[in-house]
């Protein structure tokens, strides 16, 4: 185990760096595009460039961001971290899903551990805890707009099937 995690800990700067090569491809695509602002529909322009971290598997990732805005709404949108679904400072989707699966068989604390254990992350429980939290509201607004879409959708028939009757 302990050689497995040598070898595990020594290509981890590597991951990183090909998964902010592949992030960055992602970015140079987006380029090819313009966003068009959720208001008015107008295309938006670069506004400025910055850099973005956010926790991944491999280690901490840092990607210089464009951000759009809207001259007439001052809308602002990044459309990388839409694409990806990253919140700057935070960690990624897919890191926090498998924390929020250890959080989920595991307490806080003994889930941190086994974050450690098996994926070469080191978080403390309260971190866990705020995963899962994040986790846990996401879901909940799901569901809420998935119940909201369907009741919608019954008012919409309704109609319809009070005419039959
Ligand atoms: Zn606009």
């Amino acid at each position: 185990m302990a050689l497995e995690r040598e070898v595990e800990q020594e290509y981890r700067p590597r991951m990183l760096e090909a998964l902010e090569q592949r992030v960055n491809a992602v970015a140079e695509e987006l380029l090819q595009s313009q966003p068009s602002c959720r208001d008015c529909g107008g295309s938006m322009k670069q506004h400025d460039r910055r850099t973005v971290s956010w926790r991944a598997r491999f280690g901490k990732l840092k990607i210089c961001v464009w951000r759009y805005r809207c001259r007439v709404c001052r809308n602002e949108c990044r459309p990388l971290l839409d694409v990806l679904g990253v919140e700057p400072g935070r960690i990624s989707g897919s890191m926090a899903q498998l924390l929020g699966l250890l959080a989920v068989v595991a307490p806080y604390q003994l889930a941190a551990e086994l974050a450690w254990l098996l994926l070469g992350v080191k978080i403390s429980a309260m971190g866990v805890w705020r995963v899962s939290q994040r986790l846990g509201e996401a879901a909940a607004q799901h569901s809420e707009q998935m119940s909201r879409y369907h009741s919608d959708s019954r008012a919409r028939c309704l109609p319809m099937r009070q005419h039959r009757q």
